[in-house]
């Protein structure tokens, strides 16, 4: 039964008619006759992508692929490729996004992931991506979980409703306070730490693989970098099946981390998050919000940059770099936090990079 129509993403009419991306500057290439065809489908599924709730519509189940994650990372005999996503926050930001994922269909990652809520977006929208990402095959997902802002009970039944709709996978994370509150303070009734949400998952659906956050270079909030890995070993005491990293520019800071990590009794595979940085002030951004640093050699290339092209090809030869040391150190997994993007994602570079090891 679709969900009644209302004040959610009124995305359908650009799934339905891609050719409104004929007359916008959006796109480098023109899309594949077959993407047009992939979006015409969903037109009946009006009232599901413009649900003003989450989970009231059923994500399209049948041949979807929900493999749990811990299973892709034991049987796949070589390191993982996993893409992150986050969701649109308009309607044409939804129908750009599905054009993006046609473009990175050739890339075959090995999952996606979706966050929830993250920078204070709407947390409804995630469930919307969610559903993109199902109905474009591009699957297995992990759907990102917050702790922010809802009670226990709440969350079981947003944990349940996953499940119901196919869900097999879930990043279980405790998120970030909204900005104007600063201090992360549970609602009442609610949980502090993700490791609540992970026994939460666990107890209800046992066979939800679970994935938590680990910080390489120490959560913000953390007391000490010894509390941070104690409490990244207790989520994973708890259940948690893999850990995934916050994203870091420092590889040796990820390989420090992952020997402590080991030393520390966890076994669960840690997979590092990487993003191909455009510019000296996107990196700066992004190690603001991270904790993390700028290396001195990234940080000069992107400085001498004299054009965006100039500091996105710096960005690109540092991650092909981070990415040929952590495959060559074993990670079982590459992470890529893409924004959404396929440019970065389609450098001739950076597609080498990826195929020497993701056949
Ligand atoms: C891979 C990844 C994906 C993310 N996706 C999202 C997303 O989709 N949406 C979003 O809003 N945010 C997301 N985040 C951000 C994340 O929510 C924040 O970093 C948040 O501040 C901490 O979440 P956590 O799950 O690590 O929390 P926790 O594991 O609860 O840790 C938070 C802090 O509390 C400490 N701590 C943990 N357990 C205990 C305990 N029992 N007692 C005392 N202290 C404790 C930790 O050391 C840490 O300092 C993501 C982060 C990563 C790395």
């Amino acid at each position: 039964m679709p969900a009644p129509r209302g004040a959610g993403v009124p995305a359908l009419a650009f799934f339905v008619n891609l050719d409104i991306f004929e007359h916008l500057d959006i796109l480098e290439t023109p899309l594949p006759a077959f993407s047009v065809a992939r979006f015409r489908p969903c037109a009946p599924l009006a009232g599901v992508f413009s649900s003003p709730q989450p989970l009231q519509g059923g994500i399209v189940r049948g041949a979807m692929n929900m493999t749990p994650v811990k299973e892709i990372l034991a049987s796949s005999g070589r390191p993982t490729l996993s893409l992150e996503f986050y969701p649109p926050r308009s309607a044409l930001d939804f129908g750009i996004l599905g054009a993006a994922i046609e473009r990175m269909r050739p890339v075959a990652p090995d999952f996606v992931t979706c966050t929830y809520g993250a920078g204070g977006s709407a947390r409804t929208f995630s469930f919307d991506a969610l559903q993109l990402l199902v109905r474009l095959d591009f699957t297995p997902v992990v759907a990102h979980l917050t702790c922010v802002g809802a009670t226990a009970d709440e969350l079981a039944a947003h944990v349940d409703q996953l499940y119901a709709a196919g869900i097999r996978n879930i990043m279980a994370l405790r998120g970030d306070p909204p900005r104007e509150e600063g201090a992360f303070r549970p609602v009442p009734g609610g949980f502090a730490h993700a490791i609540e949400l992970v026994r939460l998952v666990k107890d209800r659906h046992p066979d939800i693989c679970c994935g938590v956050a680990g910080y390489p270079e120490v959560h913000p909030e953390a007391t000490s970098p010894e509390d941070d890995l104690r409490h990244l070993k207790e989520k994973v005491d708890a259940g948690a099946d893999f850990v995934n990293t916050q994203m870091f520019l420092d590889t040796d800071a990820f390989l420090r981390f992952r020997d402590r990590a080991v030393a520390a009794g966890i076994l669960a595979p840690i997979i590092p998050g990487l993003m191909p940085i455009v510019s000296y002030k996107q990196a700066m951004r992004c190690v603001q919000f991270s904790n993390s640093v700028i290396p001195a050699p990234l940080a000069v290339a992107l400085q001498a940059a004299t054009t965006p092209e100039e500091a996105a090809d710096a960005g690109i030869r540092w991650i092909v770099d981070q990415i040929a040391t952590l495959v060559h150190e074993g990670a079982p997994g590459i992470h890529l936090y893409i924004l959404n993007q396929a440019k970065a994602l389609l450098n001739p570079r950076l597609a080498a990079a990826i195929a020497a090891w993701h056949a």
